[in-house]
C-alpha cells in the first residue's frame, strides 16, 4: 500500500472545522492595522499630517525632518499596537512580495535598550538586493539596489511587523520592481485625462485610476497536497486522470460554501478588515474546490497594493485551517483553472467615473470621449496587453476553451454598438446646429444613465465594458496587477494626449466649436478602432479565423507574446511617457523569458522525476504482482492457463509498452533539455524550452496516467484528482 497517500487522505478525514469567532463589527476593525490618515491625525502633528495628505494628492516631496516626525509616531502606533520589527515591503520582479524585517529594539551602549525608528529608516533602506531578478541592470551599471517609501500607499502591521509599503529601485535610478512603472504609469494617465475632462469640467484638477480584481483560487487539503511534489513544487499538477466526476454538472458554482472552506475565508475576510482590505464578496466558483474572493474597487496603486498583499495572507490563514491555497491558472487539467479579472476604470477629484453615463448630453458626451479613446488605445496596442498577461502558467489558460482566447478583442454590448453606429455618420468638419441638436437628444443623449443592469455579458471577451467599467478578463490568477494595469494605464495615457492633440488642432486650424471638434476625432476613431470590436464568441473556432482576417494578433505562447514588449513603438511609448526607460524596458523583457525558461526546466525536472521514481517502480511492482497471478494460473491449469490469465497477460504487455514510452520520452526530454541550456541568449532559450522541451510534457502525461487507470489503486503513490478535488 502506498503509505504517504493513504495515510494523507486518513487525516483529511479527520479534519475539523476551525471555530472563527467575529471580533465585532466588520466597519469597526476595518483598517485597524493601518496607518492610515486618520489614524495619522492622533499622532502626527497637524504640518505632518498635511504634508503626507499632500504627497499622496499631488506627489509633493516629504521634508526630511518631517519624516522623523512621522517616523516616530508611526513607530509609537506600531508599539501600541504589539509590533516588534518594521520592514520595507515591496514588490520585486519575482511576482511575490519582499520583506526583510529590523526590529525597533536598539541598545543604547549603556546596558540599556530603547525603541527606535528615525525618518533615515522609513524613507530609505538597502536590501541585500542581489538576489533579485533585475535583467542585468544592476551588472551593467555596477549599481545596487534601495527600497523607498511610496507614502500613497498606507503602512499596516501584519502579524508583528509595521510593512512599509516602498519602491525599490537602483542607485542609477532604474526600477527594479512592478511598483515603481506604475505609479509612473498612474502619474501619466491623471496628467492625460486630466486636461481631457477640462474639456467637460473645470473643476476637476487629479484623476484616479481604479482597479477592482477578483481573485480565484482553489483550496487543497494540506496534507494531500503534500503528497505531491508537482502541486508543492510547480503549484500545479502535471499528472493525474481526470476524475469520473468533475465540473460537467455544474454543481459547484454559486453552490453552499463547505463549512471548512466557510471557516477559512471568514478568517481571512477578517484578516482583510484589520488591513483595510475592503473585500464584499465570496463563492465558489465553477470547479470543485474553487473559489473566488473580490474587494470594493480602490485606486489603482493601492487596489494592487492589497491584492499581492492578500496573496500572501490567504496563504498564511490558510496553514491556520490545514488547506493549500493553489493560485496556478490551470492547476488540474481538464478542471477549470483561474483568473484574476482586472475592472478598471476612471475616476475624478470630484467623484465622476469617466467611464459611466450620465444624465445629461454633456456628459455622455465626456463618457463617450473616454469609454472610445479607450477602445482605440485597445486597438493600437492589442498586441502589448497581451504580452501583459503572458506566463508560463497562464498560457495553459488562454486560448484553451474556458478563457479569454490569446486574441485581445473588446466587447461593448449592442446598446453601445448602436451609439458608435450612429457616430459614425456625424459629417466630416464642422457640424449644423440641427445636426448637433439630433446627435444630443436622440444618440448622446439616449444613453440611459444605469447601463449596468442592461448591458449584455460576454463571458468570453478578454476585455468587455460593464456598464460602468471595463474588465480585464485575461489576467492570471498569479498575476501581480502592477504589469497588466501599468500597460493599460500606460498605452490610455497615450491616447489621450494625441486625442487632445488632435482637438485642439481642429479648434486652432479648423476654428471648430469644442463638441464639433470632439466628434470630428472620435468618429474617425470608432472608425479606425473597429476591428478589435467583437461581439461574439470568443471561444469559437469561427472567432480565431476571423481574427486573423483583421490582422489581429494572436500571440499562444510567452516567449512569443513578449517580443513587442521590446518593440521601438513600445521603448517609445514607454519613454515619451517616462513610464520605462530603454535599459528599463529591454531587461524586463529579458526577466520575463529569463522566468518562463525557468519555469519550464522546473516542470520538466519534476516530471521527469515522478514519472521515473515515482509511476515506473510503481507499475513494475504492479506488473509483479499480475505476473505472479499468472505464474499460479498457470501452475493449476498448465497447458490451458491462457484462457484465465488472458487478461492479466494483456495488462502485462499494457504495463510494459507504457514504461517504456514513459522511460524513453522522458530520455528525450532531458537531451532536449541540455541543449536548451547551453543556449545563452535569453529568447532563443525561451523559444527552445516552449517548442522543444515542453511538448514532452503531454506525452509522458498521457502514459502516466494511462497507467493511473491499469495500476491497483492501493498501490498508486500520487494523490488522485478525485481526492484532491473532492475532499474538504
Ligand atoms: P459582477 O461583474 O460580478 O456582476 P460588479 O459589476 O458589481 O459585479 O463588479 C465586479 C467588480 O468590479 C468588483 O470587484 C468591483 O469592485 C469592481 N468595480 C466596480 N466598479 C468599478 C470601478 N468604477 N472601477 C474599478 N472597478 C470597479
Ligand atoms: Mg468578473
Amino acid at each position: 500500500m502506498s503509505t504517504l497517500r493513504f495515510e494523507a487522505l486518513k487525516q483529511t478525514f479527520n479534519r475539523t472545522t476551525v471555530k472563527i469567532e467575529e471580533p465585532g463589527r466588520r466597519s469597526e476593525i476595518f483598517g485597524s492595522n493601518v496607518f492610515d490618515l486618520t489614524t495619522m491625525k492622533q499622532f502626527l502633528t497637524k504640518e505632518a499630517h498635511k504634508s503626507v495628505t499632500d504627497a499622496i494628492k499631488d506627489g509633493s516631496k516629504i521634508d526630511r525632518s518631517v519624516a522623523d516626525h512621522i517616523a516616530s509616531g508611526m513607530k509609537e502606533w506600531a508599539i501600541s499596537k504589539g509590533a516588534t520589527h518594521y520592514t520595507h515591503w515591496f514588490q520585486p520582479l519575482t511576482g511575490s512580495t519582499a520583506e526583510k524585517h529590523d526590529a525597533f529594539f536598539e541598545t543604547t551602549g549603556d546596558g540599556s535598550a530603547i525603541e527606535k525608528f528615525g525618518g533615515g529608516a522609513l524613507v530609505q533602506q538597502e536590501p541585500d538586493a542581489s538576489s533579485f531578478p533585475n535583467g542585468g541592470i544592476r551588472n551593467t551599471f555596477e549599481a545596487r539596489g534601495y527600497t523607498a517609501w511610496d507614502p500613497t500607499s498606507p503602512a499596516f502591521i501584519w502579524g508583528t511587523t509595521l510593512s512599509i509599503p516602498t519602491v525599490f529601485v537602483s542607485y542609477t535610478g532604474e526600477a527594479l520592481d512592478y511598483k515603481t512603472p506604475l505609479l509612473r504609469a498612474l502619474q501619466a494617465v491623471d496628467q492625460a485625462a486630466t486636461s481631457v475632462v477640462k474639456y467637460f469640467d473645470k473643476n476637476v484638477t487629479k484623476v484616479n485610476a481604479t482597479l477592482g480584481w477578483e481573485q480565484e483560487y482553489f483550496l487543497i487539503d494540506s496534507a494531500l497536497a503534500a503528497t505531491r511534489p508537482d502541486l508543492q513544487l510547480a503549484g500545479r499538477t502535471l499528472l493525474g486522470h481526470a476524475p469520473a466526476k468533475g465540473q460537467q454538472l455544474d454543481d459547484h458554482y454559486f453552490g453552499s460554501i463547505p463549512s471548512r472552506v466557510l471557516a477559512y475565508i471568514m478568517d481571512l475576510e477578517i484578516e482583510c478588515m484589520k488591513l483595510g482590505i475592503p473585500v464584499k464578496t465570496r463563492h465558489n466558483e465553477v470547479a470543485p474546490n474553487q473559489f473566488e474572493l473580490a474587494p470594493i474597487f480602490e485606486e489603482a496603486n493601492l487596489a494592487v497594493d492589497h491584492n499581492s498583499l492578500i496573496m500572501d495572507v490567504m496563504g498564511k490563514v490558510a496553514e491556520r485551517h490545514n488547506f493549500k491555497v493553489v493560485m496556478h491558472e490551470k492547476p488540474f487539467a481538464g478542471i477549470n483553472g483561474s483568473g484574476k479579472h482586472n475592472n478598471w476604470s476612471l475616476s475624478t477629484d470630484t467623484g465622476t467615473n469617466l467611464l459611466a453615463p450620465g444624465s445629461t448630453p454633456m456628459k455622455n458626451l465626456q463618457f463617450l470621449t473616454f469609454f472610445i479613446n479607450t477602445i482605440k488605445a485597445v486597438h493600437d496596442n492589442e498586441e502589448l496587453l497581451r504580452a501583459a498577461i503572458a506566463s508560463a502558467s497562464n498560457d495553459h489558460r488562454l486560448g484553451a476553451n474556458e478563457a479569454p482566447p490569446a486574441i485581445i478583442s473588446a466587447f461593448i454590448g449592442s446598446q453601445l454598438t448602436a451609439v458608435l453606429d450612429e457616430l459614425e455618420k456625424v459629417t466630416d468638419g464642422k457640424l449644423s446646429p440641427q445636426e448637433k441638436t439630433e446627435l444630443k437628444l436622440n444618440v448622446v443623449g439616449k444613453i440611459p444613465e444605469i447601463l449596468l443592469d442592461n448591458t449584455d455579458r460576454n463571458r468570453t471577451s478578454p476585455f468587455a465594458f460593464t456598464g460602468n467599467k471595463f474588465e480585464f478578463r485575461a489576467v492570471g490568477s498569479l498575476a501581480n496587477c502592477a504589469n497588466p494595469m501599468t500597460v493599460l494605464n500606460s498605452i490610455m495615457a497615450k491616447q489621450l494626449i494625441d486625442f487632445k492633440t488632435e482637438v485642439d488642432k481642429l479648434i486652432k486650424d479648423e476654428k471648430m466649436k469644442k463638441d464639433d471638434a470632439i466628434f470630428n476625432v472620435l468618429r474617425e476613431y470608432i472608425k479606425e478602432s473597429k476591428k478589435i470590436r467583437f461581439e461574439g464568441d470568443g471561444y469559437s473556432d469561427a472567432w480565431e479565423k476571423e481574427a486573423e482576417k483583421r490582422g489581429l494578433s494572436n500571440n499562444k505562447k510567452t516567449p512569443q507574446a513578449l517580443k513587442v514588449q521590446i518593440a521601438e513603438k513600445t521603448i517609445k511609448l514607454y519613454e515619451d511617457l517616462k513610464v520605462m526607460n530603454r535599459v528599463e524596458v529591454e531587461a524586463r523583457h529579458e526577466i520575463e523569458l529569463e522566468e518562463y525558461a525557468m519555469r519550464i526546466q522546473i516542470e520538466g525536472r519534476i516530471l521527469g522525476d515522478i514519472a521515473r521514481n515515482h509511476i515506473i517502480p510503481t507499475a513494475i511492482r504492479y506488473q509483479n504482482v499480475l505476473i505472479k497471478n499468472v505464474r499460479g494460473i498457470k501452475e493449476i491449469y498448465e497447458e490451458h492457463y491462457k484462457k484465465y490469465a488472458s487478461e492479466q497477460l494483456g495488462i502485462i504487455e499494457s504495463i510494459s509498452t507504457h514504461i517504456a514510452a514513459i522511460n524513453s520520452k522522458v530520455g528525450e526530454m532531458i537531451e532536449a533539455r541540455k541543449v536548451a541550456n547551453k543556449m545563452e541568449d535569453a529568447e532563443e532559450k525561451a523559444h527552445s524550452y516552449c517548442d522543444d522541451v515542453r511538448p514532452y510534457f503531454d506525452e509522458i502525461r498521457y502514459h502516466c496516467d494511462k497507467l493511473e487507470l491499469l495500476v491497483d489503486d492501493e498501490l498508486w503513490p500520487l494523490t488522485k484528482y478525485r481526492e484532491l478535488l473532492f475532499t474538504r
